[in-house]
């Protein structure tokens, strides 16, 4: 399938690459033009804008990092939009689904229909083809990517409502802001009484207190330090916002999402946004006054 796609970073960049492994022809654009060539090295073609991806598919795929950035690349100037081939703009990124239907509905007026398609696993399911992969929009266009998606994930029919796949990734990505700070503070405390860290970690695994920061991010990024899982914590507070807006937009009251929210919104101001999410550990051990997987001195 000729596919274009917009955004190599984290995500883009090994969900693209894999695509041309499989056999796909990709279009390429990124504003980083180092991404391009790594993408160029690999047998895929250089485009200098949305729309000169979209002169060149009728499937373009995006994954990117803010709202603005979607709805620029797919209907700014020189956008999607512009584009004389595309039929399909397929959203990889987490927008929300008020972001999703603004674009659906600019989009539909060209007559290009919008898919969204979040993606969950984390840069490590992006590299191994092992993400779970959200869709909503019209059940043929869905069919027609399908064995595209294929080759990135697991891939789930959400519905045909624009947006509704948005929601379900919202809904994933508060769970999982949430198992980050809630371990960190379970271990933190297990820490400040003297417990050893890596010991918890390996006692919450094998019990039920396992979740996917306890099983993914602590042994790879925490305990040894590193803060380097591949997640931006501007990326995580972005989509507790947008999972707390769109609770708010059903009427509905989330207290214990909220409570995460200000504990995220703590770790931004202290962290910055370009930091690692698995950082966030980091505000709680200094409010402790210890340091989790560092030996106890003496
Ligand atoms: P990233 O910042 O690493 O990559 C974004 C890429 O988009 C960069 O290469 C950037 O140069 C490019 N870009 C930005 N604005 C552009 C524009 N106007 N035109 C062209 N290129 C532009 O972000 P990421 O971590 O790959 O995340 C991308 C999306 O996937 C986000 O919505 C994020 O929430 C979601 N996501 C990320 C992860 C993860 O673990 N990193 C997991 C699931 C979902």
């Amino acid at each position: 399938m000729d596919i274009g796609f917009i955004g190599l970073g984290k995500m883009g960049l090994p969900i693209a690459r894999r695509l041309i492994e499989a056999g796909h022809t990709l279009v390429v654009h990124d504003r980083r033009a180092e991404a391009v060539d790594k993408l160029v090295a690999l047998g895929a073609r250089a485009a200098k804008s949305p729309a000169d991806v979209a002169d060149q598919v009728e499937t373009v795929l995006a994954s990117l990092p803010s709202l603005q950035a979607s709805l620029e690349v797919a209907t700014g100037k020189g956008g999607v939009i512009d584009g004389k081939r595309v039929k399909r703009f397929v959203d990889l990124s987490t927008v929300g689904s008020h972001m999703a239907v603004r674009i659906h509905g600019l989009l539909a007026k060209r007559n290009i229909v919008q898919i969204d398609s979040p993606v969950s696993g984390g840069v490590g399911g992006a590299e191994k083809g092992t993400l779970a992969v959200m869709v909503s929009g019209p059940r043929a266009d869905f069919d027609a990517l399908k064995p595209a998606l294929d080759v990135i994930g697991k891939v789930f029919f959400i519905g045909e409502k624009p947006g509704s796949a948005q929601t379900m990734k919202l809904a994933n990505n508060m769970l999982s802001a949430t198992a980050m700070v809630a371990t960190s503070e379970a271990v933190v405390m297990g820490v400040k009484s003297g417990l050893d860290p890596a010991v918890m970690i390996d006692v919450i695994n094998s019990g039920s207190g396992l979740n996917t920061a306890s099983r993914d991010k602590f042994p790879k990024s925490v305990l040894p330090r590193t803060f380097d899982f591949g997640f931006a914590t501007g990326l995580m507070v972005k989509d507790v916002r947008l999972c707390l807006e769109e609770a708010k937009s059903l009427g509905l009251s989330m207290e214990v999402a909220e409570a995460v929210g200000r504990l995220w919104e703590v770790i931004i101001r202290e962290m910055g946004a370009e930091s690692d999410f698995t950082s966030a550990i980091k505000p709680i051990e200094q409010a402790a006054g210890v340091v989790v997987g560092k030996k106890k001195a003496g």
